[in-house]
């Protein structure tokens, strides 16, 4: 699993009925993609196993998912969760997992240290840049962040990108220190990479659905691209 939101309480509901038996392997450790493991019941049971990578900063994973989840903020810690837990750090590189060639690079975001994911099973490749700040490394040709290195290396040739477009152009200009993507961005990162597919992620918290569906209409997206909203129980087969 990639990240561990509140999206992961659906898991629950996928198994139906069997313990979660893998890897959450967290981009970043920000309150939106740690929520959902307090909650997650299908890890919370004696049979489970679970292995939680977080991105290495100097603090033990555990220690860190206790600041998130422990009395007052919340009744139970990491480590009274039922079940095989086991949390550890990882850095940037390349390293099997649960059956996954896993690739790791730095990208930037704001307020601890943030990875960009690409996951491949030999066959197919997704590259998963969840919260991303481009213009922090520069502003690239259009204004709206560098296409660089380590996002490129994530995204090079995968089948399907799937990254932050929280903001339009308009309002990136505003917010250029909140550590988000404008949509559009998405689609030139995926387009000079070479990506078919792209999917808008992390929509703004605030934005209807009908107004993330314009700002998609609102793109230039290149021919034989194809640009989609992520939407919340989306299946993808590849
Ligand atoms: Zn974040
Ligand atoms: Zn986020």
């Amino acid at each position: 699993m990639l990240d561990a939101g509140t999206g992961l309480r659906t898991l629950t509901r996928l198994l139906d009925g069997a313990a979660f038996r893998g890897s959450l392997i967290l981009g970043h450790c920000h309150w939106d993609h740690v929520m959902g493991i307090p909650f997650f019941r299908a890890g919370d049971r004696i049979d489970s196993r679970v292995r939680v990578l977080l991105p290495q900063q100097g603090t033990p994973a555990e220690e860190l998912m206790e600041r998130m989840m422990s009395p007052p903020l919340f009744p139970i810690r990491p480590s009274t969760l039922r079940g095989d837990w086991t949390y550890e750090t990882y850095d940037e590189g390349t390293f099997d997992l649960e059956g996954f060639r896993v690739m790791t690079r730095e990208i930037p975001h704001r307020g601890g240290r943030t990875m960009g994911l690409r996951i491949s099973d030999g066959r197919s490749t997704v590259a998963y840049l969840s919260d991303h700040a481009p213009y922090d490394v520069g502003p690239g040709v259009d204004g709206l962040g560098e296409v660089h290195r380590a996002a490129v290396d994530i995204v090079k040739g995968a089948d399907v990108l799937v990254h932050d477009a929280q903001y339009t152009d308009s309002e990136l200009v505003d917010r250029m220190d909140w550590g988000h993507s404008a949509a559009s961005y998405a689609v030139t990162l995926g387009h000079e990479c070479g990506v078919g597919r792209v999917f808008l992620y992390h929509h703004d918290p605030s934005r209807t659905d009908d107004q993330v569906f314009t700002l998609r209409q609102s793109l230039r997206v290149p021919s034989g691209m194809e640009v989609d909203v992520a939407i919340e129980g989306d299946e993808i087969r590849l």
